[in-house]
């Protein structure tokens, strides 16, 4: 009878540990983490901005960051908008095609990734003010014979999963590869794998300048201009509004300008 009872007492704490163990996320690292996070998500006491810091000059991973090892355009005016708002601006970095969904469910406060507005971005996200105006270009070697957009129709192109720059090359009808890296991207073209890697202009100076034997081909007739703006959960005006009249701010005072010309010359790691 004793020995039942040690085994059901045995028996019933590894099941409560079970339970709270899978409350906590699944594992006991995952557990661990999440609490220890709590202060971070979203929706608390910090303003959590989702990122995918793969996108110079506007966030890379540095030595040392402006928030965390983070740095870039959009991490010192997350940085700013934190500090307009009254919280402190902290970064969670993840892959671009999860950001969306990362702010649907709950996961990221906002995100700012040099991230464009588009029609059916719009259909899940809120936008703000747009901060930035890009468009596509072309990267090719130096020696390259594109001049324009309909050039690359039979050379070997790769974009970047889940860019604009993939959704216009497949919008011209053109066959594509897409990279999950800019940087593999760029490789790929440095080691002569690839003719032309299509991506967003100032991301495309920022690797051209760093790349020896580099150039850019642009063509406005076909590749449209892009506005780049910060995305909230549907509905969540409260911080949309916050953030609009921050980067108002930032816009009038000219801090914007500033960070683009500061970030363009700063050497970042590949
Ligand atoms: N502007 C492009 C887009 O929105 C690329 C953004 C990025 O890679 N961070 O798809």
């Amino acid at each position: 009878m004793k020995k039942f009872l040690k085994k059901m007492v045995i028996g019933l704490t590894a099941a409560m540990m079970t339970l709270s163990l899978a409350a906590c996320g699944g594992s006991k690292d995952e557990g661990t983490a999440a609490k220890d996070d709590s202060a971070e998500q979203a929706g608390g006491e910090k303003l959590v901005f989702g990122t995918n810091a793969e996108f110079p000059p506007f966030e890379f991973v540095a030595g040392s960051g402006t928030i965390d090892q983070y740095d870039g355009i959009d991490i010192a005016i997350a940085k700013q908008i934190g500090t307009d708002i009254g919280k402190e601006a902290t970064i969670n970095n993840m892959e671009f095609d999860s950001l969306l969904i990362a702010l649907q469910n709950g996961q990221i406060d906002a995100v700012i990734a040099g991230m464009t507005v588009t029609d059916e971005r719009k259909e899940a996200v809120d936008f703000s003010t747009p901060y930035y105006t890009a468009t596509q270009v072309m990267i090719v070697k130096e020696d390259s014979d594109v001049t324009k957009a309909s050039d690359i129709a039979d050379k070997k192109i790769v974009v970047i999963q889940g860019y604009t720059g993939e959704t216009v090359v497949k919008e011209m009808g053109y066959k594509y590869e897409a990279f999950k890296k800019g940087s593999d991207a760029i490789m790929e073209l440095v080691n002569g794998k690839c003719d032309v890697v299509v991506i967003d202009s100032a991301t495309a100076d920022k690797y051209v300048k760093d790349n020896a034997g580099l150039k850019i081909v642009e063509d406005n007739a076909a590749f449209g201009e892009e506005k780049y703006a910060i995305a909230v959960k549907k509905g969540n005006t409260e911080l949309l509004d916050q953030i609009n009249s921050s980067i108002q701010k930032m816009l009038d005072d000219g801090t914007i300008s500033d960070l683009s010309a500061k970030y363009l010359d700063v050497e970042t790691e590949e």
